[in-house]
């Protein structure tokens, strides 16, 4: 049964994913997530329904469109294919219960704003206002921490970014700080402590490893935000594990 619906859920966040896509280019350039449906933005040719499922069709038409034969990026079904795992995921981790309600919640606007931020480096007020109550709602339905270290979580998450942006002259951009604060609402404290390590951690990695492949310029800015919302989920998943690890080590 369990992995029947790890399944589901998997197709599920295949479509879902595919919506996600959509939303995250279309917001930030102020275009309607409904019309005009899915084209090809090279040729404008209208998707037909073979062309929109989740990640086949970009399989089966190697990356490009049927009808102009432009490359469709990869990214499209990758952020199908990623949505389509952390809801399977995240589903094996929490279960069938009301946790599974934040949790989706939290990876669908992890999909969004990583989307816009890699494309735009911008991340929608639009989507963090769209989200915002359905989380605050999700918590106050159910919440295994008390309340109040929710609360801590999202005045640390857009504190320290508060701060960092004044003292970096401005490096740190809004969109990150009331993203931070959003995310470190939904992990709590001290989750939102090992996403904002995990998040500079992986930082540095990719960041160092994109420089050193000559993909990015030496000051070229890289988008936070992505980096952000993974740490965010792996600690909203494993952070307490990791904080037992690390403390066990540290007294060992
Ligand atoms: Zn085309």
């Amino acid at each position: 049964m369990t992995i029947a619906i790890a399944l589901y859920l998997f197709i599920v966040g295949l479509v879902c994913g595919s919506f996600f896509n959509v939303v995250g280019l279309r917001v930030p350039a102020k275009q309607s997530v409904i019309r005009p449906p899915s084209h090809c933005t090279s040729c404008q040719t209208q998707l037909r329904r073979r062309d929109l499922v989740p990640v086949f069709s970009w399989l089966l038409s190697r990356g490009r469109c049927r009808h102009c034969g432009a490359q469709v990026s990869f990214v499209y079904p990758l952020g199908e294919l990623v949505t389509g795992l952390l809801f399977a995921g995240l589903f094996l981790r929490f279960g069938l219960s009301l946790e599974l309600i934040s949790a989706l919640l939290l990876s669908s606007l992890s999909v969004i704003i990583t989307v816009s931020d890699l494309k735009y480096m911008l991340i929608p007020n639009k989507v963090l206002l769209f989200f915002l109550p359905l989380l605050i709602a999700a918590r106050v339905l159910h919440h295994e921490l008390p309340l109040w270290q929710y609360l801590v979580g999202a005045l640390f998450g857009g504190g320290i970014l508060l701060l960092v942006h004044l003292f970096s002259g401005g490096r740190m951009g809004f969109g990150d700080i009331k993203l931070f604060a959003v995310l470190g609402f939904v992990i709590g404290f001290p989750n939102t402590v090992v996403a904002l390590l995990l998040a500079c951690l992986l930082g540095v990695i990719v960041g160092g490893a994109l420089q050193l492949l000559g993909l990015i310029e030496r000051k070229q800015p890289v988008p936070f935000g992505p980096f952000l919302a993974v740490g965010s989920l792996i600690a909203y998943a494993f952070g307490q594990a990791i904080i037992d690890g690390y403390f066990s080590i540290l007294f060992a």
